[in-house]
């Protein structure tokens, strides 16, 4: 461009030629400036396979979505990752709020990394995580030393929905973390309900923590989830509290035996440890690693991992058929009129029920 300040007679002005723009020097800038989200499913497997945690994050945000083109983006990568997956240790942990989960999981978590050199994930089930906005489990405050651990991943339980939608997506994710690269992965669980049995439906060893005190031992946590651990362990052994914990031990132990004999052939033990002193955390260590050669011996290592399968192709089709119904306008709308006349005696639920399936299915031939 002709410049008129450089014509000779405007002395002391002039105009200097311009320079192209320099090319970016950063060859990842460009890639590191896509939006989030915005990566295909090919990038996202690459990348979760070479344990990039960034992308593993955001997979499982996109499979904790509820827009469908979020979750189908989430089921081509989970299913491109499951070749990969299945190479951990699932470990589920469960007790009554206040037994000390978080101190223990970050006490276990903490040594088995730095110990035994495992690669961590910790998960969470909890389907009232949305009442009390998602943090009476998963959060990372709560596991201080973890959290900054670099060979731990944490990451909250999936926010409310049905118990099995939370479950499912919890069990999904693990596949992600195991593609990642992570051979250990807890998931903790309040012991208070339902959710022991979705844990105990995708997990190798199912660790229940008590605490002694209080009067009756067994009370505060059902004896169904008692039947089903592989473990259980009695916190807060330190101090004054030594006497009373082996006591509460001896008690579970006498209680274990009332039980039928577990399918596993393995007999469950009970420990004493503190979590909060780190007294016995090898002990509890050396119990699931005697637990899962034993299992891998036996054959129920494959067995449980294949009943596992089985029941989340059961609890999918279930699920999907259910919202399906459910979410069909015609449906809605003929339920709100059967509902009213069941209400008021003009035909008996069944009659009702049978009507609504059989309109459901006409509607699908
Ligand atoms: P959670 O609700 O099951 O996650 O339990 P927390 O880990 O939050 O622990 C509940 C309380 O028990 C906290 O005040 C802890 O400091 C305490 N606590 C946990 N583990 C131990 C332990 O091993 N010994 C003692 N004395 N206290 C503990």
């Amino acid at each position: 461009m002709e410049h008129p300040e450089n014509d000779p007679k405007y002395v002391g002005l002039n105009v200097n030629k311009g320079i192209s723009r320099p090319p970016v020097i950063n060859p990842y800038l460009k890639s590191a400036r896509k939006k989030r989200g915005n990566y295909s499913p090919g990038e996202y497997i690459e990348q979760i396979l070479k344990g990039n945690i960034i992308f593993l994050s955001q997979a499982v945000t996109l499979l904790e979505s509820r827009k469908n083109e979020h979750q189908s983006i989430a089921r081509e990568i989970i299913e491109k990752c499951l070749p990969f997956s299945g190479k951990s240790v699932r470990i589920g942990i469960t007790g009554v709020p206040g037994a000390g989960k978080s101190t223990s999981i970050d006490a276990f978590g903490t040594y088995v990394i730095d110990q035994r050199h495992r690669k961590l994930a910790v998960l969470a089930i909890d389907p009232s995580s949305e009442r009390s906005k998602g943090s009476i489990l998963g959060d990372k405050t709560r596991m201080e030393e973890l959290s900054r651990n670099p060979h731990a991943f944490i990451r909250p339980s999936p926010t409310a929905g049905s118990l099995g939608g939370v479950a499912r997506k919890t069990r999904e994710t693990i596949i992600l973390c195991e593609a990642a690269g992570f051979d250990t992965v807890f998931v903790e669980t309040v012991g208070v309900g339902q959710s022991e049995t979705a844990v105990h439906s995708m997990v190798d060893f199912f660790l229940l923590i008590q605490i002694s005190g209080a009067g009756d031992e067994l009370q505060g946590i059902k004896r169904g989830i008692m039947e089903m651990a592989d473990g259980i362990i009695v916190n807060k052994a330190d101090g004054s509290n030594i006497e009373k914990a082996n006591l509460a031990a001896a008690q579970y132990r006498n209680a274990l035996q009332l039980f039928p004999p577990p399918a596993s052939g393995w007999t469950p033990r009970v420990l004493t440890y503190s979590g909060y002193y780190q007294i016995g955390i090898s002990q509890i260590w050396d119990m699931i690693d005697e637990y899962i050669s034993f299992v891998k011996t036996n054959g129920y290592f494959d067995f449980r991992r294949n009943s596992q399968a089985k029941y989340w192709m059961y609890e999918s089709i279930n699920e999907q058929l259910k919202n399906h119904f459910y979410q069909s306008p015609k449906i809605k709308k003929e339920l709100a009129i059967k509902e009213s006349k069941v209400i008021h005696s003009e035909i008996s639920s069944f009659q009702a029920a049978r009507q609504m399936l059989e309109m459901y299915f006409k509607e699908r031939d």
